[in-house]
Order: C-alpha cells, then sequence, then structure tokens
C-alpha cells in the first residue's frame, strides 16, 4: 500500500467540519486512503454553530430551485449558481437524514433540527469525525502557509510544529488570521463590513414603543451624504426595539446596502411605510371613509386595523393632532399629513446594532481569484476556501450556513478526487 495522501483543513467550523466529513465519506466510497485533519486555533469546534438560531441552529432554507436559492446572497449569488448545483439545500436535507438528524421548516422557510437544539448538528458532526478517523487537532492556529513544491503546502502551527499536506482548504471564517493566511500566498481581500445587523434610530415617533411589531411593512434606504444616490428597498417584517428597529426586513436591508452603510458611517434616511405597499392616494382614501363612517367617535378609537393603537397614537402626536379629537372634526389637511405620515415616515438611522442577531461579515477573498466548480484557489495550487472567508455573505435564514456546507462539499471533492497522487488501499 503506498502513502496515503494528506488534506488539512484550518479552521474547525461550519465549513471545515463539512468539508472534513464530506472528504471521509467520499475518500471511503471510492475506496481511497485519505489522511485527514482538522487545524483549529482555539479549545473549541463549532463555537458559531452552538449559538446559531438562537440556540437552535437554522441548518438552511427550505428553497430546492437553485436560481431562487441563490438570489438570497448580496454577494456571490452569481458564483454559487455552479455548487449549489451540485450541493444545494434538498441535498443538506437529504445528508443530515443519512446522518440522523431530521430537519424540519418553519413557516417562514427557516429549517431547524427537529430536536430545536444546535447541540444535535455539533453531536452529529463529532460522531462523524470519530467514525471516519479524522484528527482533530485543537489549539493548533495555523500560523503560515508555506509552498513546498507546486500543490504541496506546508502548515506552520509554531517554530517546531508543522505538517505538510497535498490539498489545504482554509475555513477559517472571518477571522483576521484567516485573511493574512490568504493574503500570503498572494490573494486579494475585498473590503470587509459587517452585515445583518439592526438600525439605531432615535425618532420620537417609535422611541416608546419598543416591542411592536409590523408584519409588513416597506422600506427604502437613502443616503443623502454619499455620491450615486444608490436606494435600497426591502419589504416584510419589522420589529420596534429599545435602539430602533430591527426584524428580518431591516435584516435584509442591512445585508444589501452592507458596503454604502459602511461608507456612509451607518448614517442614512429610512422611508417607511407602515401600511405595506398600500400608496399615498389609498390610504388617503381609506381614512376619509374612516371619517364618513365614524364621524362621532373619537381618532384615539378607530384606526386602519394593521396598526397597533399604541402606534396610532404616537404617529397622531408627531402629526401634532389631538388623540380626542371627534372623526368629523379632522380636516382634509390633517387626513393628508396622516396618510403621508403612514406611508413615507423619515427615519434618521444614526448607527448600527448587532445586538444578539445572526451576523456575517461582508468581504473576505476575491471570488474571481477562486474557481468555483471547485472552490479551489486560481492562484495557489493545492489551496481551497470554503465558507465566510469567502466574499460570500447570505441574508438571514440558513442561507451563510448552507453557503459553508455548499462550498465546503465541493471542496471536499476536489481535495480527494483532484491529483494522481490519491492512492487506492
Ligand atoms: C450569533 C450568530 C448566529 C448565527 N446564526 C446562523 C443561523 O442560524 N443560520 C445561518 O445560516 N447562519 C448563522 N450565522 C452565520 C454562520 O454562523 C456563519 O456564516 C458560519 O458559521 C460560517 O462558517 P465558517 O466555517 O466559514 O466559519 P466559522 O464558523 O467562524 O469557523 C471558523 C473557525 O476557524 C477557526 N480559525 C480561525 N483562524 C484560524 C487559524 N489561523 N488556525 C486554525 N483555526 C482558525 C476559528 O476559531 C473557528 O472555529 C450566525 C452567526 C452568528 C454570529
Amino acid at each position: 500500500m503506498s502513502a496515503s495522501k494528506a488534506i488539512a483543513i484550518i479552521g474547525g467550523g461550519a465549513a471545515g467540519f463539512f468539508a472534513a466529513i464530506s472528504a471521509a465519506q467520499l475518500a471511503r466510497q471510492k475506496g481511497l486512503s485519505v489522511d485527514i485533519r482538522i487545524f483549529e486555533s482555539s479549545g473549541q469546534v463549532l463555537k458559531k454553530v452552538r449559538i446559531s438560531g438562537g440556540g437552535r441552529c437554522n441548518v438552511t432554507h427550505n428553497c430546492f430551485d437553485v436560481k431562487t436559492f441563490c438570489q438570497n446572497y448580496p454577494r456571490g449569488s452569481r458564483e454559487l449558481l455552479s455548487p449549489m448545483l451540485r450541493f444545494q439545500a434538498s441535498d443538506t436535507v437529504d445528508w443530515f437524514k443519512d446522518a440522523g438528524v431530521q430537519l424540519v421548516a418553519e413557516a417562514d422557510g427557516r429549517m431547524f433540527p427537529d430536536t430545536n437544539s444546535s447541540e444535535t448538528i455539533i453531536d452529529c458532526f463529532l460522531n462523524l469525525i470519530e467514525k471516519f478517523h479524522i484528527k482533530l487537532m485543537l489549539k493548533s492556529p495555523v500560523k503560515a502557509i508555506e509552498v513546498v513544491s507546486p500543490g504541496r503546502l506546508k502548515l506552520k502551527m509554531g517554530d517546531k510544529e508543522s505538517f505538510t499536506a497535498d490539498a489545504v482548504l482554509v475555513a477559517t471564517g472571518s477571522t483576521p488570521a484567516g485573511y493574512r493566511l490568504a493574503e500570503s500566498l498572494g490573494h486579494t481581500i475585498t473590503e470587509r463590513a459587517p452585515s445583518l445587523f439592526s438600525f439605531i434610530i432615535n425618532d420620537l415617533l417609535i422611541s416608546e414603543l419598543t416591542g411592536l411589531s409590523f408584519v409588513d411593512a416597506s422600506l427604502t434606504l437613502t443616503f443623502p451624504a454619499l455620491p450615486g444616490k444608490k436606494v435600497f428597498k426591502q419589504q416584510g417584517p419589522v420589529l420596534i426595539t429599545h435602539w430602533g428597529l430591527s426584524g428580518p426586513a431591516i435584516l435584509k436591508l442591512s445585508a444589501w446596502a452592507a458596503r454604502e452603510m459602511k461608507l456612509a458611517d451607518y448614517n442614512g434616511i429610512l422611508t417607511v411605510n407602515w401600511m405595506g405597499v398600500e400608496k399615498l392616494n389609498d390610504v388617503e382614501k381609506r381614512l376619509n371613509v374612516m371619517k364618513s363612517e365614524n364621524a362621532k367617535s373619537y381618532l384615539k378609537n378607530v384606526y386602519p386595523n394593521i396598526l397597533p393603537k399604541r402606534f396610532w397614537l404616537s404617529l397622531l402626536d408627531t402629526c401634532s393632532i389631538d388623540h380626542d379629537k371627534q372623526w368629523s372634526r379632522i380636516s382634509k389637511k390633517e387626513i393628508a399629513t396622516i396618510a403621508q405620515a403612514l406611508v413615507a415616515s423619515q427615519l434618521k438611522i444614526t448607527g448600527q446594532n448587532r445586538f444578539k442577531d445572526e451576523f456575517v461579515e461582508c468581504g473576505g477573498v476575491a471570488l474571481p481569484e477562486i474557481d468555483f466548480k471547485t472552490l479551489a484557489s486560481k492562484v495557489c495550487p493545492g489551496l481551497y476556501f470554503a465558507g465566510e472567508i469567502l466574499d460570500v455573505d447570505g441574508i438571514t435564514g440558513g442561507f451563510n450556513f448552507q453557503n459553508a456546507w455548499t462550498t465546503g462539499w465541493t471542496a471536499a471533492q476536489d481535495m480527494v478526487l483532484f491529483n494522481a497522487k490519491t492512492t487506492a488501499t
């Protein structure tokens, strides 16, 4: 029997584990001998998996059309098409099912393990690396990678510790150490910026309304201070928090506008249509009907039923209209003022907040330098990338883990099969 091929995986996170296990599964299926090692800088693996989805781990999203799925990546949507055609969300569901983990979808499409615990995913991964004899090297921060010869790379963990591999996968997430490793081998790191955050807004309209939510608000984000007048739009659930606004539609908006938000130093104007998609004219008509049908009622008691009462009262305050007025006494001008505030509240964003949210980093290894059929580097033979280290990020809902699974799995296929050095046992 000739020497087995060595695969080194840097990073014991979602992408690193999925790649290591997928490589071992393929090697076993093909009867190949492969020495697979995961190098993890800390003493603990899968730290983000543990805290993900509020401790429930939103593993993927219940959308099995690859084109539609990829539209949920502000960066990387085009590049991910090819690997997703080979390993997409439905493959993730099957992969976990084969490993004994049932994923279930919620009404909004997010998929979780049926135990509702991220520990199920962690246990699954730890059992599989034991089953396949994958070596887990804890407290092994990779500090440098040297090219021994084309396709053979040496990892350096300290002065004395090193490991030479035939293929190296860098899956270090958004850590600076990983970006430095990529740069040292000739890769470009695109400008980084936080993504998936909520907005800090100090506005009288919402300052006393913490906890109120809107099922379907329409949002328009602009940056008066930036040239180019770029406009970002989003629609969906919005939540009022004690620091401003959060909720799925806000998080999505932050992802699509991540770079502009950073450039504008997190200052911008958010125009909110609290009535969803209703136009100004329609809202005026709705208020006029309300007036004619409820002439004797007070404004504080009769209002559009999609609005929470506390919000309606606060809106009347900001429009300087008395709650105790009867509808019959409200003027045409006041109706126009209320309608305008309902469909186009202008709120000043003064900062960002990442409290408890699923956040990711936008920016990373430049995508033109990667072959997305294999996730191999076009710059350095034998080098691969997977997960958040790439300049790929998704909106909230399981898309970021799916990027880790898809890119990790794809890299694994090529690392095991790509060169003739792989030997049959
Ligand atoms: C609070 C929170 C909740 C989230 N919830 C979800 C969710 O429910 N669904 C979803 O899709 N996404 C979620 N995400 C995003 C998701 O966790 C990440 O996109 C995903 O973990 C990225 O996987 P990765 O393997 O690329 O990186 P990571 O999971 O960050 O793993 C990288 C690993 O590499 C190690 N490392 C770094 N440098 C070195 C080095 N030089 N040598 C050795 N090891 C090194 C790190 O210690 C780490 O263990 C969440 C993120 C956060 C912060």
